[in-house]
């Protein structure tokens, strides 16, 4: 068995419909729920991966579509990584998350699947996951586990404050 821990390469399968960037969200949150979107900041925002590494993998990403982190103000690199911690708390609280993986993936040859908007992964972990969480690429998570997982995060973000 592989195991080289690479959730990252998993995000491919969500690739943009229709054209349409999925991190480029606007500021209409009528369809937060549809498009997983738990939590707002100012700057920048919170989506779940709706092919998720483990159960409660989420991404943090600016509202600009932007391709480099290079390219972030100051005030956006501040919310992201202020909604980084929020998002270890929340998932402290809902999922009971022992451990966290944190990372970037910037441009095509980090092997981004969605290398024009950039997004910050964070994965929840617990002691001995690796020995029964599935880490193939084929991995899917019925709908009804998503939706059910989004009500609790987005419902936990709401009652913790940055
Ligand atoms: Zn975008």
């Amino acid at each position: 068995m592989d195991r080289l821990w690479a959730p990252w390469r998993l995000e491919y399968i969500q690739g943009p419909e229709n054209d349409r960037c999925i991190f480029c969200v606007g500021e209409d949150t009528a369809e937060d729920q549809s498009r997983l979107v738990v939590a707002r900041g100012e700057h920048s925002y919170v989506i779940m991966n709706r092919y998720p590494y483990s159960n409660g993998h989420m991404m943090i990403s600016p509202y600009r579509h932007l391709s480099d982190s290079a390219e972030l103000e100051n005030h956006e690199i501040l919310e992201i990584h202020q909604l980084m911690v929020l998002s270890q708390r929340v998932l402290r609280e809902v999922c009971a998350a022992q451990g966290f993986n944190i990372g970037w993936n910037i441009g095509q040859a980090s092997g981004a699947g969605i290398a024009d908007h950039i997004h910050m992964h964070i994965v929840p972990r617990w002691v001995g996951d690796s020995n029964f969480m599935p880490i193939l690429a084929d991995t899917r998570v019925i709908p009804q586990h998503i939706e059910k997982t989004y009500s609790l995060l987005a419902k936990a973000f709401s009652e913790f404050s940055l």
